[in-house]
């Protein structure tokens, strides 16, 4: 089967619009390297049809395909409106409850409990992506609030509620989380992202439940809170991997920050070897639209020369009409950008002499530039952790990485790096049995030819399963 293969990978959200296995499998075809599972909506039987068709696909087409739960998080919302469908007018002074109740344009519920308790007067409240923008006045610190309607608009049914100046106290995992978490974990979800983090200390939870059921899965944080970037280096060192959320965020920040705030983390991120996902919007008309805008074109492709290890979608492959052709359209603006040289390529990281993995370091930036010297045709690694595929994916070799795993609940967790491919290898004889195995394994699948260069890094003792130590080259014969 052909599939289009880019550096630059594609995530896109499951739902509607693409639950058809033939519609997946095209879109797969076009490009897509992980389906994201949104736990914001949805059956478990619903996700759980999901999870089994990706891996049947998987199965029957000898793919890697990531499957990344994205768990809803803290998100407060709406609840009921009457008849779906209210007019806050702007200029006016409504009431806010936090019991329980259908909202109206005079009084609106919002699911936060200690919402009196921590605003203050002055705080903005946001509904739906800060379509309507409220300004709290009073507050009787119980369960009643006053605010006047900054920019009216219409209300429905559950929209989301952002409280970007208030500082709130909502735990990082609600139990809802916990549900879609242990679902996630029973049924291989390879990577599981967290909503509205806003500490590094969020993240180390998550991961320490993860750590006690024994899971490889990996950890991804979204950054959609102002908090979030006040910690943001520690945020990407706890976590495994990082997505922009920019929907949130540009509600949480002035949204004419979130440009250079996106270039900021890609970078961070890429320093530290962590693959970064930039979501939302990408291409949004084409939910409806058979093409999309001037702007998402070039959106797109600015991503990309950021340094994006992926480029998600949501809606437009969720629900939009569309689901294959964005797919094929956004491969096409990810192979353009890619196919000039100076664009992406090379990233001259130097190893940091502190750094504990400072050896194996050394060795994954020298395996990159001794590639590019020599145009060599591809870079070998392997791992047990997936450190060698992060890192050798951080330095964004023109070179192809090929990384090589016993560990099977990784194979599908590196599809998500930038030009990674993972391959399961589980005979370990000695080093020159394995360097000859794993380059006939790609001969076979026409990944390299005879007269390819390659630069072959791994582990000598092979059985100590270290970390890298060794590079050597080797032309295919
Ligand atoms: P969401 O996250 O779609 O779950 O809100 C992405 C974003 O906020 O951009
Ligand atoms: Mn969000």
């Amino acid at each position: 089967m052909n599939v289009k293969i880019n550096k630059t990978k594609i995530v896109a959200t499951w739902g509607p619009a693409c639950e058809d296995e033939n519609v997946m499998l095209e879109m797969i075809q076009a490009g897509v390297d992980v389906f994201r599972f949104n736990f914001s909506h949805g059956k478990h039987e619903k996700h759980l049809e999901g999870f089994q068709k990706v891996r049947k696909i998987c199965d029957e087409h000898g793919l890697n395909i990531g499957i990344l739960a994205d768990l809803q998080g803290p998100k407060i919302r709406l609840g009921l409106v009457r008849d779906n469908l209210e007019v806050l007018e702007t200029g006016s002074e409504i009431e806010i409850t936090t019991e329980n109740c259908l909202s109206t344009f005079k009084k609106i519920f919002i699911s936060y409990e200690n919402l009196a308790l921590e605003a203050e007067p002055g705080d903005a409240i946001l509904i739906d992506d800060g379509r309507v923008e409220l300004k709290v006045l009073t507050t009787d610190r119980k369960s009643l609030l006053t605010a006047r309607v900054v920019v009216g608009g219409k209300i429905s049914n559950n929209k989301g509620v952002n409280l970007p100046d208030t500082k709130t106290k909502v735990p990082a995992l609600t139990e809802k989380d916990r549900r879609d978490l242990d679902f996630a974990l029973a049924n291989g979800a390879n990577w599981i992202a967290l909503s509205f983090v806003r500490s590094p200390k969020d993240v180390e939870e998550l991961k320490s439940i993860v750590g006690e059921r024994n899971s490889y899965i990996k950890v991804m944080a979204k950054i959609e809170k102002p908090e979030a970037l006040v910690e943001i280096d520690k945020i990407i060192e706890a976590a495994d991997g990082i997505m922009i959320a920019r929907g949130d965020l540009a509600v949480e920040v002035p949204q004419e920050k979130m440009p250079l705030i996106q270039k900021d983390i890609v970078k961070r991120c890429i320093r530290k070897a962590k693959p970064v996902v930039v979501a939302t919007q990408m291409m949004d008309s084409m939910i409806e639209s058979p093409n999309p805008t001037r702007a998402e074109i070039t959106d797109v492709a600015n991503a990309v020369i950021d340094g994006a290890d992926a480029v998600m979608l949501s809606g437009e492959s969720s629900m939009g009409k569309y689901p294959v052709r964005v797919i094929q359209i956004m491969e096409k603006i990810l192979n353009n950008v890619e196919s000039f040289d100076d664009l992406i390529y090379n990233k001259q990281l130097i190893p940091d002499k502190e750094s504990a993995s400072f050896l194996s370091d050394a060795i994954c930036y020298n395996a990159a530039r001794m590639s590019s010297e020599l145009g060599a045709r591809a870079i070998i690694g392997m791992t047990f952790s997936g450190y060698t595929g992060f890192l050798l994916s951080s330095y964004r070799p023109k070179a192809e990485v090929f990384i090589f795993t016993e560990n099977k609940a990784l194979l599908n967790a590196l599809c998500i790096c930038w030009g990674v491919r993972a391959f399961h290898y589980d005979r370990f004889v000695g080093t020159d049995t394995t360097i000859r195995d794993v380059v006939r394994i790609l001969k076979e699948r026409e990944l390299v030819k005879e007269g390819d260069m390659i630069v072959n890094i791994g582990s000598m003792p092979l059985a100590a399963r270290g970390r890298a130590n060794m590079m050597k080259v080797t032309v295919v014969e």
